[in-house]
């Protein structure tokens, strides 16, 4: 908590200045384009990696990076439905990336089955990775060099975005050409953003397919 009350003194002394014009702006309104889908794990800092700043995006975090199915029965507070809904009605994003990662606990826990004694929101919640887990054997293209954790966590994301198709709203924009879905993936070790590479069926740094375009 210090290093949390401490950065708290450093923003409002060192950074602040710097971004109270830009803040002054935001306070008028947001205009993200788009909405950033990723685990609540603390190693994973996509405004650090995507080098972005307050305004660019639309962040729905939660356990494992989940997003319900439209009308899932485990998405019990809707909370997950609703950032999809408002990000996309409301704020109109052209695109919703879904990002796992590597060393992901809530997919060791998925993989295994194995959840803290007395959690049983968080086994409720991962129960909506089932279909992932049978999506991992449906991606035989995935790396097989990695930990099953980290392909399950692969096959997850892209599982994700099935499930953001089935929201109408998303459904709409995608087929009109609005919208656009994006898999990636974050790899911890080497601190390096993957995509998925639809032709190879795998994940690739991101930097490569974007210098390769
Ligand atoms: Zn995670």
């Amino acid at each position: 908590m210090q290093k949390l009350l401490d950065g708290i003194r450093d923003f409002h002394h060192r950074v602040r200045p710097a971004y109270r014009e830009r803040f002054a702006h935001l306070a008028l309104g947001q205009s993200p384009d788009c909405l950033f889908v990723a685990c609540s794990d603390s190693r994973v800092v996509p405004n650090l990696f995507a080098s972005t700043d307050p305004g660019d995006l639309f962040v729905l975090r939660n356990v494992g990076n989940v997003v319900p199915p439209h009308g899932a029965a485990n998405d019990a507070d809707g909370s997950a439905g609703a950032a999809v809904e408002f990000a996309t009605l409301s704020l109109q994003v052209r695109d919703i990336v879904v990002c796992g990662h590597s060393n992901c606990g809530a997919m060791r826990a998925l993989a295994t089955g194995e959840v803290p004694e007395g959690a049983a929101n968080l086994r409720r919640w991962l129960a909506n990775g089932a279909p992932s887990v049978r999506r991992l054997v449906a991606e035989p293209r995935l790396d097989p060099s990695l930990p099953e954790p980290d392909r399950l966590s692969q096959a997850h994301v892209l599982e994700q975005l099935d499930h953001l198709r089935s929201y109408p709203a998303v459904a709409e924009r995608v087929a009109a050409g609005e919208l656009r879905l994006h898999a990636w993936w974050f790899d911890l070790t080497h601190a390096q953003v993957l995509a998925h590479n639809a032709p190879g069926g795998n994940f690739v740094p991101l930097v490569d397919l974007l210098e390769r375009s």
